[in-house]
């Protein structure tokens, strides 16, 4: 929870102070439970948060919520992008599926599958039936993965007014001026520097057009068991050219509804600022599959959890 709490404040504007129990506050237990109440609710409102939510991204969750910001598989738009199935959940879950109004459903960013404040497809589920489909298949295993995302943050960023007013800096690649120092920028997944026109990967590799595999075996010094150690590749390619890039084998890779233990994510999509799908399941519909790109670079990025430290994958990728 402390590492969430610091997360947001340096990501965002909000501070967390603390406080004797007086006015209006959030007392946060040990509960059985990871559950927060939505948006202020005058004097005492709880969070309780057990050891099961150890994840960093299900504190930064519950910690959103208090802030206001409901689900995302509740927003009002939701029914373009995935089917909530009432019968499946359990009936004391069910309110937390419920559609919100256009009146408090607060979308100033897009729908994202791979947002921190969506639910599992099989959560809340009456037996092991999904209670929530995605419309495109490519994002089963994405939907519920507790990795606060580009989107989360800017979410937050907007509600609170915290971006900047009168910044000169112009940022690149879905970047913005990052609320806590206007003068650089917030960037996407994979992009650095002052303005996110710098490659920020472990390793740089650059696409031809004949095929190129990598194969990359380590055993990482994971230390982390809430939060995912993050491991980004960029590939470069040429501005007039597409690159297509296909995962081969991922031998150890946890398959596990939401990816909770390792996955992968390949930055295919035009948008540079949303969650691609992020597979460890090798009867995903994105598995093995070669993913045509128009990103100069495009970033594949593998996520993994300590005790789950051998990350041995191997790619391919070449320039059309
Ligand atoms: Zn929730």
């Amino acid at each position: 929870m402390l590492s969430a709490m610091k997360l947001l404040e340096e990501e965002t504007c909000v501070r967390f102070k603390k406080g004797q129990g007086i006015g209006n506050y959030v007392d946060i237990r040990d509960s059985n439970y990871c559950s927060s109440n939505l948006g202020q609710v005058k004097g005492k409102q709880k969070i309780e948060f057990g050891k099961y939510c150890e994840m960093t991204g299900t504190a930064v969750h519950e910690l959103t919520h208090s802030l206001g910001i409901g689900h995302e598989m509740a927003r009002f738009d939701r029914d373009t992008y995935v089917i909530v199935v009432e019968s499946n959940i359990i009936d004391s879950y069910k309110y937390n599926f419920k559609k919100l109004t256009s009146s408090n459903s607060y979308n100033p960013v897009p729908f994202e599958y791979g947002s921190v404040m969506m639910y599992g497809p099989k959560d809340f589920a009456v037996g092991s039936y999904e209670t929530i489909i995605p419309k495109d298949n490519d994002y089963y295993y994405t939907m519920g993965f507790q990795l606060t995302s580009f989107l989360d943050y800017k979410r937050l960023n907007i509600a609170y007014d915290c971006m900047c007013k009168n910044s000169t800096i112009t940022c690149k690649n879905g970047g913005y001026p990052h609320p806590n120092n206007c003068n650089k920028c917030f960037c996407p997944d994979g992009f650095g520097g002052q303005l996110c026109g710098q490659i920020k990967a472990d390793q740089i590799y650059t696409a031809t057009s004949s095929w190129k595999s990598q194969t990359v075996s380590s055993n990482l010094e994971l230390v982390l068991y809430d939060n995912f150690t993050i491991i980004t590749f960029a590939i470069n390619g040429q501005d007039t050219k597409s690159m297509e890039i296909q995962l081969l084998e991922a031998p150890t890779m946890q398959c596990q509804s939401k990816c909770p233990i390792n996955g992968v994510e390949i930055k295919y999509l035009n948008n540079r600022s949303i969650r691609n799908p992020v597979q460890c399941c090798p009867d995903s519909t994105q598995w093995n599959v070669v993913k045509t790109s128009k990103n100069n670079p495009t970033f594949i990025r593998f996520y993994a959890r300590s005790g789950f430290n051998n990350l041995n994958v191997k790619f391919r990728y070449r320039l059309i």
